[in-house]
């Protein structure tokens, strides 16, 4: 009997939850930190105790996961975690494509394939010496917006920079990019790709709450001048948002745009969950600066489903239980190995 696997950080209680409702067994791979807080939760049929997730890749971790043919689901932690090449010599399946996942993580394969897919992107900038106007400094990764920051010089980077190398969260230049700001209301499209059906669905959509740029709004503008501010753009939690009906004929092509693309640079594709994010502007434009090509943690809201899940499923129907579906039908259907990788 196939089982269903993940880290137990990010959206793991949703991923497990959605498994068991597809009545999978679940396995969780627990730091012995959080073991306490994951046993509390019912649908989680067994745990695999490590000191460090990174135990994952070693022999006896996947000799545990092999004895309950797990299948792994990616998600966030394990990209901020681990790295790329660690995370492909996994000799358990991973569920969608794991080769994908790299270019998540490094801005330069992330920025190409975001303009192969056509979606309109803020420019990057090559030097500090190029700051014109408001640019983000962003740290590689998954950082969570742990340590980025605003600049509109090169002077006022340098100060930044050298805060957060005396804070150890970088070492050098080499550890940001820089990326023109984009203006507007933030949106984080979440999609779903079946290579079963070969069809996107739209899942959902959310806005991030980041601290401490989000609570910034409540200082009055004197203060903010007065107090010497450096705000992060860490991720705390996710609030729902409903989207204008006229730009879901535009979210849907931008996601389709995107699948097209990664079919061609990165086989077998975007399958299964993944993220455009971005900002729409006063004409409804989106500027999307970033992909997440996983199961984001804004999904994590929509546990009994979304308002536009529910247009296509006549049940409850979370990003995990839809995971946990395709892999169901994909063994139905004899075609497992296209779910995996
Ligand atoms: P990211 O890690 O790229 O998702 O960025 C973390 C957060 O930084 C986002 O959720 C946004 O709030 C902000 N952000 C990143 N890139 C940009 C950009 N080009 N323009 C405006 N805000 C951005």
């Amino acid at each position: 009997m196939t089982s269903i696997a993940t880290l137990g950080s990010h959206c793991a209680l949703q991923v497990l939850k959605g498994a068991k409702d597809e009545a999978f067994k679940t396995i969780l791979v627990c730091e012995k930190s959080r073991e306490r807080l994951y046993r509390r939760f019912g649908f989680i049929d067994k745990l695999i105790l490590v000191d460090s997730f990174l135990e994952i890749i070693d022999q006896q971790c996947y000799s545990k996961l092999k004895d309950e043919d797990a299948i792994i689901i990616p998600h966030g932690t394990m990209i901020s975690q681990m790295d790329s090449a660690d995370i492909e010599r996994l000799k358990n399946p991973v569920f969608g494509n794991k080769w994908i996942l790299r270019w998540e993580s490094d801005r330069k394969m992330k920025e190409k394939l975001m303009i192969d897919s056509k979606l309109n992107v803020p420019k990057s900038i090559a030097s500090p010496k190029d700051i014109k106007n408001l640019v983000i400094a962003k740290r590689h990764g998954a950082a969570g917006g742990k340590g980025y920051f605003l600049a509109t010089s090169e002077k006022d980077y340098k100060k930044k920079r050298d805060k957060l190398i005396s804070q150890g969260l970088i070492n050098s230049d080499n550890d940001l990019y820089l990326q023109e700001y984009s203006f507007g209301v933030s949106a984080y499209l979440q999609y779903f790709y079946s290579p079963i059906k070969s069809e996107l669905e739209f899942f959902g959509a959310d806005r991030r709450y980041e601290s401490d740029i989000d609570g910034l709004g409540r200082i009055p503008a004197p203060q903010q001048i007065d107090i010497d501010l450096m705000p992060s753009f860490n991720v705390i939690g996710n609030s729902p948002l409903v989207l204008r009906e006229s730009l879901l004929d535009e979210v849907y092509s931008m996601g389709e745009r995107f699948v097209d693309a990664s079919k061609r640079l990165v086989p077998p594709g975007m399958n299964g969950p993944f993220c455009l994010e971005g900002v729409y502007d006063q004409n409804g434009k989106f500027t999307a600066f970033e992909f997440s090509a996983r199961i984001v943690a804004g999904t994590n809201l929509y546990v009994d489903g979304s308002p536009y899940s529910t247009f296509l499923y006549n049940e409850p129907m979370s990003m995990g239980r839809r995971i946990a579906r395709e892999i169901k039908e994909a063994k139905k259907a004899d075609k497992l190995s296209a779910v995996i990788t």
